[in-house]
Order: structure tokens, then sequence, then C-alpha cells
């Protein structure tokens, strides 16, 4: 799935690392640590993730957010500081790392059967690259031209708030 995953990563993790850079700390990996109470393991896969501070960028009024299939920034205080503790918002913010991943392969397959010509491999390896992100607009796009609230009405952010309903704030 990383490999899947990787033309959209490498532009996560630069930007993620450039947000860390210059508004963020605690820079780390992390995946869902067990199986919760109740749940089925349904592990997932290691993000890339830091927390931006709060004073420092405050235009982030989202308490998380996934920019690419494998990067994540939180807000601070947002997330548990330890590791082997797991939160609302990561729920969250895992389920579209799901999401972001199952576009990636509509853009893997693409980019593999893409090969036919030099645009057509151009606009395959730019599908390839930019398929999680397009799959998320077109989410919110649906949603406003459904006449829904443009964030909360998107299927994509319906599916992870459900998700994430198992914890308390
Ligand atoms: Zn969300």
């Amino acid at each position: 799935m990383y490999i899947t995953c990787i033309g959209a990563d490498i532009i996560g993790f630069i930007g993620l690392l450039l947000i860390w850079g210059i508004w963020g700390k605690n820079l780390r990996f992390e995946k869902k640590p067990i199986a919760l109470e109740g749940q089925k393991p349904q592990p997932g896969l290691w993000a890339l993730t830091c927390d931006v501070k709060r004073k420092r960028l405050s235009i982030f009024k989202y308490s998380g957010m996934t920019i690419s299939p494998h990067a994540i920034i939180y807000r601070e205080g947002k997330r548990p500081k330890e590791n082997y503790v797991w939160s609302r918002i990561q729920e969250h913010e895992h389920f579209h790392c799901e999401q972001y991943e199952a576009a990636s392969l509509i853009g893997f397959v693409v980019l593999i059967f893409g090969f036919t010509g030099w645009i057509e491999v151009l606009l395959s390896i730019c599908i390839f690259i930019v398929a999680p992100w397009l799959y998320m607009g077109a989410a919110y796009v649906t949603s406003w031209v459904r006449g829904e609230d443009l964030y909360r009405g998107a299927h994509t952010e319906e599916g992870a708030y459900a998700i994430d309903d198992f914890y308390d704030d």
C-alpha cells in the first residue's frame, strides 16, 4: 500500500516536514497500537505525524488533517502524548488514510495501464500522484452540489465521524 501511495506521500511528507519545521513539534510515526476494547484488530498502516502549535498557525482550526495517505498533522493538545494511547481524532484521521489508500489504488492502476505514449505516461503519472486528493476533493464537491454542508456532508467525513463516535471526546 505504501507503493501505490508513494506519489502523494512524497509530497505529503515534504509538506509535513515543512509544516513541522515552521509551526510544529512532536514529529513521529504513529499507528493504532492495539485493538481497542470491543473492536476487531484494525491496526492500519504507519503514518508520519506532527503537532502544530496552536499559537503559531491559527488558521489551522481543525483538530487534525490528513494531508496525504500517510501524513497527518494534529493541532497541539488534540492527541495523547504517548504513542500507545489512541484517541478519537487519531481514529478519525487514520480513517481518512484508508480512503486515500483506496483512491491511490485507482491512481496506481491508471499508472500501470497508462504507458501507451508519452502524453499518456505523463498524464497517468499525474493521476497516480493526485488520485487521493482528487477523491477527497470529489467527496467535498459532490457534497456541495447536493446542497449539503461542504465539509460535514461529504461521505468521507460522514464515515470518519461515524467511526470516531466510538471514542469519548
Ligand atoms: Zn475528517
